[in-house]
């Protein structure tokens, strides 16, 4: 763990986050700036700075995040979403700890047309 890094705290319960779901690798929370109806971390427990930290081992870890981002994805009942991984600064990346976004929820043009929304 790296002790100022406040998804590691998040991760290990030291920082209060709205968990959506938790294994003993992986950790789901709300974002706390939502930019899209639904917005949700992926986060690993280890720490991790970035997509470009990965070593040639590490790759499990970015399965895992993507198949837990896939399963709380089904059970929201999105049935589109976009997964994404900002790296580095000039990427967008403000978090040093590696983390997967997950945004969806949004009405689709043919429910427009119909009247419902999500
Ligand atoms: P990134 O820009 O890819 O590093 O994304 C970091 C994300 O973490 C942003 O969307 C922030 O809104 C979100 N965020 C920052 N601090 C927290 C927190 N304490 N709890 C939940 N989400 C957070
Ligand atoms: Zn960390």
């Amino acid at each position: 763990m790296c002790m100022d890094c406040i998804f590691c705290k998040i991760a290990n319960g030291e920082s209060p986050a709205e968990t959506v779901a938790e294994d003993a690798d992986v950790k789901v929370i709300k974002d706390i700036h939502p930019k899209a109806p639904v917005h949700l971390l992926v986060i690993p427990k280890r720490h991790i700075e970035s997509v470009a930290h990965l070593e040639a081992d590490s790759g499990d870890v970015i399965a895992k995040l993507i198949y837990a981002a896939k399963h709380i994805a089904t059970e929201q009942g999105l049935r589109g979403y976009k997964l994404v991984f900002n790296v580095g600064r000039e990427g967008g990346q403000m978090i040093d700890h590696l983390h997967l976004h997950l945004l969806g929820g949004w009405e689709r043009p043919e429910d427009r047309k119909k009247g419902f929304s999500i």
